[in-house]
Parts: C-alpha cells; sequence; structure tokens
C-alpha cells in the first residue's frame, strides 16, 4: 500500500480524498495557487506545496509543477481528482514515467475513451449498444448535412473532443444545420483545440442513466450499478441520485453488463463511468439505452453510489493502484435504500446564474440523519472567480426515494450563505416540481421549466415579523389582545428596500444593529429603519437616518424636491452592499444633510422629509 499521495487538485474532491487517504494512513500532500493559499484542502492535508499563480493552466494544469512537487515532498502516488489533469493521458504517463503511482486507468484507456467518435467505434466493435449516428472522418460540411439528413432530425452535433457540455448543438431541422455547425465547430476549436464534430440522433425524452464499473490490474472488472443524472441545465447535472427511478432488474442487468463490457475493451483500471441515454418515452426499456461517453475518472457524483453500495470509492481507487485486487467480488455488491445528492454552487440563479464571490461570512449546511456534506470551503473563508464555483454537494441516503429526497430538501432548506449568493432555492425548487419528485424527469425538465425555479424566494411573514420583534423588542400582553395597543408598524430595510411589518403590542427602540433572516435555502439582511406607533405620520416620521454605519455614496435628491412614496432618496453602502434608502411617504425633501462620499454614523440624520398636506 501506497504510504504517501499528492493530490493534484483542489476543492471539495481534494478535501474528499484527503479524508479516505487520512483514514488509511497515508501521508496527504496538497498543492495550491496563490488563490487558494488558505484553502480548506491546504488545511486538511499533512504538508502542502505552492505551484503558482491563481489561473489554472498556470498552477493546477501543470504536469511539470505537480510532478516536482511530489517529488520535492517524497510522494509515493498522484491523485488527479477530477477536471484539471484527471483526464490527461500525458501527464498520466509522465507521472509513471516519474517513478510515481497514477491513481487513475492507464493512458492507453484514457486515450481510448478520450475522443468520442474513436470511443463509440471501440464500444460498437465490443458490442456496446450506441446511439445511431455518424463517426466519420469526412468533415465537408455538405457531407455532414447528408449524413445528419439519413439519420433523421432531429440530430445532435458534438465535438469529438467535447466536454462539461460544451461543443454540442442541437438541431431541429435541415435548414438550421449548417449555421449550428460553423457555430459548434468554431466552439469546439476555441475549447479543445480541435474542430471535428460527430452527428447523433437526438434521442427524445431522454434520461442520463450512467454505471461506475471498477477495474483491477489483474482483470477484474465489476460495476457498482447506476446512477441518474437526468436533471441538468444546459447539459450539466444539478441534482443526481442512485439507483435510477424506474429501473428494472431486467434493464439494470443489460445496462450494468454493457458497461463492464465498456471497461473490459479498454483493459480499464480504476474507476471509470460509462455514461448511457436512455429514450424514456415509455419507461427505461433494455432496448432503449445507448452508450455516450466514458469518464476515466472519479465523478462529482460518485458519493451517492457510495451511500447505497457502502463502498469507500476512494479507498479502493487507492487499494487496486497500489496492486491490490478490488476489494469485493460483482455478488458482494448490493442496493441499500436511495441516496441523491445536490450540487450547490455559489452563482445567483435570479441574474442568469451569474457566479457569486466574495468572503463567505455565513456558510452554514443542513445537516440531517443520513446526510452527507463534501465541501471545500468553510466560514469565513473566499469564493474567488478563478475555479468551479461549486462550493459543496449535499447528499442524502434513505430507505427509499422520498425519504432521501425529503432528506436533501431538509437539508438544503436549513443551509444558510450569506452574502454570497447560491442555488439552494433553486435546488428546493427543482426537488419540489411535481415531476421530479414523481420520478418523470428528463434531461429537458429544467429547460421547460427552470425559470419558475429560478425565482427568488420571498421571507415568509412569519420569517419577518420574528425577525421584526429580534429587531424591536416588543412586550406581548396576550390576556389584553382585544383592547390592546394601537397596531404599530416598523419599517425595516430588506435588501435595501423598506419593507412595513405589522406589530401587536408595546414596542420599545432599540435592539440589534441589524439580523439576518435565513429561510428556504436563502438568506436576507434586515435592518431597522423606524417604528412607527400610530399609524399616522408623526412629527419626526420623516426623518431619513442612516440604519447603519456606512458611507453615502449617492445623493439622488436635492432640498425642495418633491418626492413620491417609495422614490430612492439616496445610497449607502455599508457592510460591503449597497443600501437604497426612500421616502416614506409623498412629500417634499424638507432638509438635506446627506453628501455623496461622507461617512455617517448609525442613526444620523440624512434627509427629511415632510408631508404633503392634505
Ligand atoms: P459532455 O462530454 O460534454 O458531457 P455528453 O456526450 O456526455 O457530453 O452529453 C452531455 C449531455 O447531453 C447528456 O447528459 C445528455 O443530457 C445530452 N445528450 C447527449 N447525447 C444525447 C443524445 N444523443 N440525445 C439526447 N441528449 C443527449
Amino acid at each position: 500500500m501506497i504510504k504517501s499521495l499528492l493530490i493534484a487538485n483542489r476543492g471539495e474532491i481534494a478535501c474528499r480524498v484527503i479524508r479516505t487517504a487520512r483514514a488509511m494512513g497515508i501521508r496527504t500532500i496538497a498543492v495550491y495557487s496563490d488563490a487558494d493559499a488558505k484553502a480548506l484542502h491546504v488545511r486538511s492535508a499533512d504538508e502542502a506545496v505552492h505551484i503558482g499563480p491563481a489561473a489554472a493552466r498556470e498552477s493546477y494544469l501543470v504536469g511539470e509543477k505537480i510532478i516536482a512537487a511530489a517529488k520535492a515532498t517524497g510522494a509515493e502516488a498522484i491523485h488527479p481528482g477530477y477536471g484539471f489533469l484527471s483526464e490527461n493521458a500525458e501527464f498520466a504517463q509522465a507521472v509513471m514515467d516519474a517513478g510515481l503511482v497514477w491513481v487513475g486507468p492507464k493512458p492507453a484507456s484514457i486515450t481510448a475513451m478520450g475522443l468520442k467518435d474513436a470511443a463509440k467505434k471501440l464500444m460498437i466493435a465490443a458490442g456496446v449498444p450506441c446511439t445511431p449516428g455518424y463517426l466519420g472522418d469526412d468533415q465537408d460540411p455538405a457531407h455532414l448535412a447528408q449524413e445528419a439528413g439519413k439519420i433523421g432530425y432531429p440530430v445532435l452535433i458534438k465535438a469529438v473532443a467535447g466536454g462539461g457540455g460544451k461543443g454540442m448543438r442541437l438541431v431541429e431541422a435541415a435548414e438550421d444545420f449548417a449555421d449550428a455547425l460553423t457555430s459548434c465547430q468554431r466552439e469546439a476549436a476555441n475549447s479543445f483545440g480541435n474542430a471535428h464534430v460527430l452527428i447523433e440522433k437526438y434521442i427524445l425524452s431522454p434520461r442520463h442513466i450512467e454505471v461506475q464499473v471498477f477495474g483491477d490490474s489483474h482483470g477484474n472488472v465489476v460495476h457498482l450499478f447506476e446512477r441518474d443524472c437526468s436533471l441538468q441545465r444546459r447539459h450539466q447535472k444539478v441534482i443526481e441520485e442512485a439507483p435510477a427511478p424506474g429501473m428494472d432488474a431486467a434493464t439494470r442487468e443489460a445496462v450494468c453488463a454493457a458497461a463492464v463490457r465498456a471497461a473490459k475493451a479498454v483493459d480499464y483500471e480504476g474507476a471509470g463511468t460509462i455514461e448511457f441515454i436512455a429514450d424514456d418515452s415509455e419507461g427505461l426499456r433494455a432496448d432503449r439505452v445507448w452508450f455516450m461517453e466514458m469518464n476515466t475518472r472519479l465523478q462529482v457524483e460518485h458519493p451517492v453510489t457510495e451511500e447505497i453500495t457502502g463502498v469507500d470509492l476512494v479507498e479502493w481507487q487507492l487499494r487496486v493502484a497500489s496492486g491490490e485486487p478490488i476489494p469485493l467480488r460483482q455478488d458482494e455488491l448490493s442496493i441499500n435504500g436511495w441516496a441523491m445528492e445536490a450540487r450547490l454552487y455559489a452563482e445567483d440563479p435570479a441574474k442568469g446564474f451569474l457566479p457569486s464571490i466574495g468572503t463567505l461570512e455565513l456558510f452554514e449546511l443542513g445537516e440531517v440523519e443520513g446526510g452527507r456534506i463534501d465541501t471545500g470551503v468553510y466560514e469565513g473563508g473566499e469564493v474567488t472567480p478563478f475555479y468551479d464555483p461549486m462550493i459543496a454537494k449535499l447528499i442524502a441516503h434513505g430507505e427509499t426515494r422520498d425519504e432521501a429526497m425529503d432528506r436533501l430538501s431538509d437539508m438544503l432548506h436549513d443551509s444558510a450563505v450569506w452574502p454570497v449568493k447560491t442555488n439552494a432555492a433553486f435546488l428546493i425548487n427543482a426537488l419540489d416540481h411535481e415531476d421530479f419528485a414523481s420520478g418523470k424527469v428528463d434531461t429537458g425538465l429544467i429547460g421547460r421549466d427552470g425559470e419558475a425555479m429560478a425565482a427568488d424566494p420571498e421571507p415568509s411573514d412569519e420569517m419577518l415579523l420574528e425577525a421584526a420583534m429580534s429587531l424591536t423588542p416588543v412586550s406581548f400582553a396576550p390576556g389584553l389582545r382585544l383592547n390592546a395597543a394601537p397596531r404599530r408598524v416598523a419599517s425595516f430595510l430588506l435588501e435595501g428596500e423598506p419593507i412595513d411589518v405589522e406589530l401587536d403590542g408595546e414596542t420599545e427602540g432599540g435592539g440589534e444593529s441589524s439580523v439576518l433572516i435565513a429561510e428556504n435555502g436563502k438568506v436576507w439582511q434586515m435592518l431597522p429603519w423606524r417604528v412607527d406607533g400610530s399609524g399616522h405620520h408623526g412629527a419626526h416620521d420623516g426623518d431619513i437616518l442612516s440604519p447603519m454605519p456606512g458611507k453615502i455614496i449617492a445623493v439622488d435628491v436635492t432640498e425642495g424636491q418633491t418626492v413620491t412614496k417609495g422614490q430612492k432618496l439616496l445610497t449607502l453602502e455599508a457592510m460591503k452592499m449597497e443600501h437604497s434608502l426612500t421616502a416614506p411617504f409623498d412629500g417634499t425633501v424638507a432638509e438635506l444633510k446627506a453628501v455623496a462620499g461622507a461617512q455617517v454614523q448609525v442613526e444620523a440624520l440624512l434627509a427629511r422629509i415632510e408631508a404633503v398636506e392634505e
């Protein structure tokens, strides 16, 4: 067994590999870029080596630097994780040439599966069913168009060197083919340095079914059943599960056997995944599942397989790389319950899924029975713009699909990340979608209904009331409720927007200066603004006070100006956020103290609005 391991990766997967290696008593060595000096994987490893600037192509993608780091620290083996250099056959070879153990398949297996067209030809020869299509070398546009016609529309143009959902075009009709081909080839040339494409029948009601396989250096290959990764956004997986809903024993047997044949055809060693596309228009059927591609590495979604089989796939990788046989025989593997994984991204679904970066001031992930969290960040750490924005994977196991799904939903509901935005609410909505919930998911679901899932959630009245009360101490007199004190309206700023909350009972001023409210996977910050006693505007109700210490960055009105309720008066920057202060009612700007650029204290008078005489 190897005694030391360098992990040529970052983020959650580096942390995941380190966890198992440590449990096995293996010394762990991390590598890191400038941007990752304080990253979790660096903190988790026994040692860490700096390998260059933030840009991956100058650090995590530079094979020589990684091999040099392994040499310098006396590491015996290199685990590539996923992404980066994990499917780079030259790197795998260089690692072995340097006298190190490569935790992955032989370079020849990677190469054989590296290009989609060559892989499909190999699979056809091995008797693995493949999607009908054109795999030829003739790349003349007119010829490709003719082949597309033969296959029958709709077709998919795929860059043979493509990956990660890039370099694919769906073409619905012959007249759109030429344009789609040009743009696909351009993207393929730019992203992969290879403009070669293949054409495939586009499968309707497509489901993404993949099989985890494992090979060793003694010629054994087993499968660890299937995963369903059909819930995708732009061909990228969003929620994955194992087993696949609606999979009957005969179909499972056929798909898993085909996956083992595929792995054997490339003499596969280590962890790999055979991806299939299934036509689900009449449910999953053994004769409607076709090979798509093989990923010659550990997958992001490997935890769902671990949860249903009880196998630690990283442990198996390290054992097999050390020359041991696969620890279990096929007949010793079975499915226990159901597991589901959601990918938590630092991104803003309400803003077109734009990556969201910054300090994780708040980073809490929900914990439940049967739950598992794989993450690469921590509270107080940074999300930088240099790498994939996935910050955690939430995984839930249960006896049934419903139980796993409910637990995953609970984990997301209980997660609170701020001020970095996440897709947690989007994931909750996806789990709630009636088709997903009933297991009727195809890869187009988010394309059809994603907009509703991406809508920003509103905080519930209960949550607002609770938050308002924590900001404004209220003394309740429950027995006297009928003739209780007049209703009081507390006005608060929620992400810069004024919001009114009605409170019963006697309110007093004071309280905390701000409160974070978290609900349904989203976090807001609420600030007290003013508490209105009577419901009528009193003498000071038009006073616009600074809700917290900060800096005035814009003043939008002038003294004497007429303003309407809700109109923006000025912008305050505080706690790294911008807050708009608006007119509480129609009136005129009787006094204007705020000056752009000035620092202001909490409760400083910034402006005074006088109500219009009625
Ligand atoms: P990549 O290597 O970029 O991940 P894949 O070939 O694995 O590309 O395909 C990615 C996704 O595209 C699949 O998960 C599936 O949703 C969709 N897809 C691929 N091939 C087909 C097909 N023939 N018909 C319908 N959908 C497909």
